[in-house]
């Protein structure tokens, strides 16, 4: 069944504006940090983490809130306006919500947003809804439980459509991204993208990326996505942005919503990247696929002063690299094990 979903209004969407004093050599000004507040996560994803085998960094090596929010602090001093909290799962973590709650206190956060896999997400929505949270990105792969239970190795599609509907409901803005697999059927693709036909969402596409261990990229890593898409929606016309964007966004004639791609894998927008993230364990990455730029856990527990820390951030910053081919060759050893242990 359809629903009618008539509070979902992408004006919600705030643009962040303003200025940051953090630029890069390449004269990218860095607004935006993904903050992991955890490596633990209720799925399994096949392309993110083996079932076993990679080990939960101890709880002590973690960040902890008040070492979190500090940080958040610092880095909006600097110029961050937009947070995203992620993992692992953020709701793995006990305490993530009131930690939420605070966020939306903290001076200098204008815009605030979480990543999701949606398990144990809704009954969490009233309380988003009425921090006024700015969104939400929820992933889901597919519709069908059986591939569910593939991908994931866990049995939850149903309690993903239940904060998937609740999220709707609560008007919050939603973002839905879709890893794109070799095996993933044009069938599930025009299935995926029926919930941007129905609903006014933005559906992402994205590229496996090569953690988890899986290197060897597929025809879809190489750049194909966009081909695969319009050849499944001839119609399909994408939008030009000023903004800074890793999505690629397409419109559909009579669809509420729109499909887009991000090409992690091919690593199209690094021109236009304004992130840093910040990994459970504390480490600053001014790239997905750098090694890590600064060990900002060992600064804050050698109470290193917070204009010290600043001037390192500030460096690291001016030291980027160009795009993410490059953090990769320079990088030195093996990309992480898991999404998970970086934060996506
Ligand atoms: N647990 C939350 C979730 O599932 O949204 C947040 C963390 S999860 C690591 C963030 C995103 O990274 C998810 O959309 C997931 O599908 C994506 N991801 C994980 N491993 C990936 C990979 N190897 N390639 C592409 N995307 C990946």
């Amino acid at each position: 069944m359809i629903h009618n979903y008539t509070n979902q209004d992408s004006s919600r969407l705030k643009q962040v504006s303003k200025p940051s004093d953090l630029i890069d050599g390449y004269d990218r000004q860095i607004t935006y940090l993904r903050l992991a507040i955890t490596d633990r996560c209720n799925l399994r994803c096949r392309y993110c983490r083996p079932e076993s085998g990679v080990p939960f960094i101890p709880h002590q090596e973690i960040l902890s809130f008040e070492e979190l929010e500090h940080l958040i602090g610092i880095f909006c001093d600097l110029g961050i306006s937009k947070v995203r909290v992620t993992g692992g799962e953020p709701f793995s973590r006990r305490g993530c919500l009131p930690f939420l709650s605070r966020l939306r206190q903290l001076k200098g956060v204008e815009s605030l947003h979480i990543t999701t896999n949606g398990v144990k997400t809704s009954r969490h929505l009233d309380e988003l809804a009425k921090i006024d949270l700015d969104g939400i990105n929820l992933s889901l792969d597919t519709l069908d439980p059986k591939t569910f239970w593939k991908i994931t190795r866990r049995d939850y599609l149903a309690s993903v459509l239940e904060t998937l509907h609740g999220v709707l409901e609560r008007g919050i803005p939603l973002k839905i991204n879709s890893v794109l697999l070799e095996d993933t059927s044009d069938g599930e693709i025009i299935q995926l993208a029926d919930l941007a036909k129905n609903y006014p969402i933005t559906l992402r596409f994205i590229e496996r990326m090569p953690f988890s261990g899986v290197v060897r990229p597929t025809k879809l890593e190489n750049g194909h996505l966009a081909e695969r898409l319009k050849k499944v929606f001839p119609a399909i016309e994408e939008q030009t942005s000023t903004l800074p964007t890793t999505a690629r966004i397409f419109s559909l004639p009579g669809y509420k919503g729109k499909i887009g791609i991000i090409q992690g894998y091919s690593r199209l927008f690094c021109q236009t990247c304004n992130k840093l993230r910040v990994t459970p364990a504390g480490m600053l990455k001014t790239c997905l696929y750098d090694n890590g730029a600064l060990d900002l856990k060992k600064m804050l527990r050698s109470n290193a002063d917070d204009n010290e820390i600043r001037a390192a951030i500030t460096s690291c910053v001016r030291n980027r690299f160009a795009n993410g081919h490059e953090a990769e060759k320079f990088s030195g050893r093996a990309l992480e094990p898991s999404m998970a242990n970086i934060g996506g």
